[in-house]
């Protein structure tokens, strides 16, 4: 955006007038799911792999034999491939790629995650004061709040909570405070419930509640992603038959994991193409 318009707000303002409706990191609209929550996504693909999908069993090591790549299982299955899609976590997939390529397991080990914790919590709609009319709240830096932001999960899906109730979906850790997730449970329902309590006028407690941790949740682009980026590309250039993808390289979104899937499958078809 720097090098198109100038500035990134230039960038910003100039998004903004081409198109009004939008917010400028995309188009406008509601947030989207599937019916029956983002798990339909796997299962799909799971069901149509069929057998070919081993759930539950870990790559643990691989190595290059001539044109095909050895991978070693923590089941004890071992499988022989010409392509290798590392679509595992940036950390998983440097302990792979370490024996056949340094500088990418390097590039791989550099790029940092910051751990997030998710709180759910199910209220009674009376006890909610706030009419939860929007998508949530992102809590900016300078806030000195502990809350990253909440997400009104029942008011974009209503589906998600019974008739009468609201679901809330909380989180809190991310980089700029690491250490929530070092909170026992009831410290972080507390920590949560404290600043929540005024912001959405919440009476009573919550009729359901669900912690879930994320040691590495989200992949951070710090400084040096870029050089990371092209040591990557460098890496499969050397390592033919090797592609990358998901959330660690070019966005963490889901719909950047499935361009960055799509966009490593168009890799392995075009190099298949000049193989015949
Ligand atoms: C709390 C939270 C909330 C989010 N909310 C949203 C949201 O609302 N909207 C949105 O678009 N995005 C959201 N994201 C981001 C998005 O969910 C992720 O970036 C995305 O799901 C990552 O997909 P992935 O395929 O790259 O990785 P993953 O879904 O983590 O898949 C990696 C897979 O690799 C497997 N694996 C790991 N090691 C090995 C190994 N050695 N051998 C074999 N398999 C291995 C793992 O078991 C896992 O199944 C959220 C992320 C978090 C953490």
């Amino acid at each position: 955006m720097e090098a198109r318009y100038g500035s990134l707000f230039r960038a910003l303002r100039a998004r903004r007038r081409e198109n009004p409706g939008a917010s400028p990191m995309g188009p406008g609209g509601w947030l989207t799911s599937f019916s029956g929550g983002v798990k339909t996504l796997a299962e799909t693909a799971a069901g149509k792999l069929k057998n070919a999908l081993r759930p539950g069993v870990s790559a643990a090591a691989v190595t290059r034999q001539g044109a095909a790549y050895q991978i070693e299982t923590d089941s004890g299955l071992t499988v022989s491939a010409r392509r290798l899609f590392l679509a595992c976590p940036s950390w998983q997939a440097a302990r792979l790629v370490a024996p056949m390529h340094e500088r990418g397991a390097l590039a791989l080990e550099r790029i940092p995650y910051a751990p997030i914790a998710v709180i759910a919590l199910g209220y009674a709609r009376e006890h909610v004061g706030h009419p939860l009319d929007g998508f949530g709240f992102l809590v900016p830096r300078g806030e000195s709040m502990r809350l990253l932001g909440c997400l009104w999960t029942s008011s974009i899906f209503p589906d998600q909570a019974p008739a009468g109730h609201v679901l809330l979906r909380i989180m809190m850790g991310g980089a700029v405070n690491p250490d929530a997730l070092r909170m026992s449970d009831g410290e972080l329902l507390n920590a949560a419930l404290a600043e929540l309590k005024t912001l959405l006028r919440l009476s009573g407690s919550p009729l359901w509640t669900r912690i879930y941790r994320y040691e590495r949740g989200i992949p951070q682009y710090t400084l040096g992603h870029a050089e990371r980026l092209a040591a990557l590309a460098n890496m499969e250039r050397t390592l033919p038959g090797v592609y990358l993808c998901g959330n660690a390289y070019h966005g963490v979104g889901l719909n950047d994991c499935v361009i960055s899937a799509t966009g490593a499958v168009a890799r392995a078809l075009g190099a298949a193409s000049h193989e015949q």
